[in-house]
């Protein structure tokens, strides 16, 4: 059986952080040259996530603690999982179909949990995902109908041993967000059905050989194992003291990794940014560049963001971020 859901908190707190109310106040024109938006600052102004994973499971284990802090924050947050995951047993007497059914189930129970607003099947065969025109389709509509702020999905790319559908949903994810979503040409039937062109701002790419942002997930430790505790069928028993004992010890003795993430429990991705926020002083007199989608909440982050990290003006494959501990 699963744990009991436990609702985490939606609710905005109510005062701005210092953070957000620095990155929308007035200047006068001239005074300073427009200040970049922290990671913190821009998180701030989301209001939106999609989660794409090949298998259940995946969300929880590689970003559970990141959803659980996304939906504190106020976040809607969707996740889609493009096979049921119906080879996931070393049972030889187990059908498919219902291995299927039984992690779908596992899946809804754990984005309960976690605070996700839906979870969507794609129903394609666990171990088979292949990358065709018809997935990314599917991806990039998904992207035009909830225009996420933030996209998380694997890294396919990763040099190494991985699963192939892994690799897989993380290629199709990365050629779905870039050109295609916010393209019109690409899929234009999409136009006809309401789900318009889409520029998401970020994608985070989880189980990567190449982290370059690390969120803080102590908060929110519990939560990630409630939800991993879910998915029955593939943690061979183990209870939430054993996992939490397990988690709680390794990261004692891997003294490197507070100094690599700065934080004690992390989750580490790759960070891409393909859509910034305007600066505040730039949407007071300068037009959205042709093309891109700037939210009327860019003009004035939303609170929630923790304390201000600023991002250094540098290429972004090689910024080293971080989201700490929320201040509301
Ligand atoms: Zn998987």
């Amino acid at each position: 059986m699963p744990p009991a859901a436990r609702t985490p908190s939606r609710q905005k707190p109510p005062a701005r952080s210092g953070a957000a109310a620095a990155a929308r106040a007035p200047r006068r024109n001239g005074a300073r040259p427009p200040k970049l938006l922290t990671i913190e600052q821009k998180w701030a102004t989301y209001e939106r996530a999609l989660i794409l994973t090949a298998h259940p499971d995946d969300a929880e284990f590689l970003a559970g603690g990141t959803i659980a802090r996304m939906c504190a924050l106020g976040w809607e947050v969707t996740i889609c999982v493009a096979t049921s995951g119906d080879k996931g047993t070393r049972d030889p007497e187990m059908r498919p179909q219902e291995l299927a059914a039984i992690r779908e189930a596992e899946q809804r129970a754990a984005a309960a949990v976690l605070g996700l607003r839906e979870c969507i099947f794609l129903g394609y065969p666990d171990g088979f995902l292949l990358e065709t025109p018809e997935l990314r389709g599917q991806v990039v509509a998904l992207i035009r109908r909830l225009k996420p702020d933030v996209i998380v999905s694997w890294d396919g790319y990763r040099p190494g041993f991985n699963h192939h559908d892994h690799r897989v949903i993380g290629r199709i994810v990365r050629d779905a967000l870039y050109p295609a979503a916010h393209d019109p040409l690409y899929f234009p039937e999409h136009r006809g059905e309401g789900m318009l062109a889409h520029r998401t701002a970020e994608l985070l790419l989880a189980g990567t050989d190449e982290p370059d942002f690390h969120v803080d997930i102590e908060p929110y430790l519990e939560t990630k194992v409630d939800a991993i505790l879910c998915h029955s069928s593939q943690i061979d028993g183990r209870s939430r003291e054993e996992m939490l004992k397990a988690w709680r010890e390794a990261a004692k003795r891997d003294k490197g990794r507070r100094k690599r993430t700065g934080y004690r429990f992390a989750e580490s991705f790759k960070r891409i940014e393909m859509r910034r926020p305007a600066p505040p002083e730039a949407t007071a007199t300068t037009a959205a560049p042709a093309g891109a989608t700037v939210p009327a909440a860019a003009a004035a982050p939303r609170t929630g963001a923790p304390g201000v990290e600023r991002e250094a003006p540098r290429k972004e494959t090689t910024v080293r971020a971080a989201i700490g501990e929320p201040t509301g």
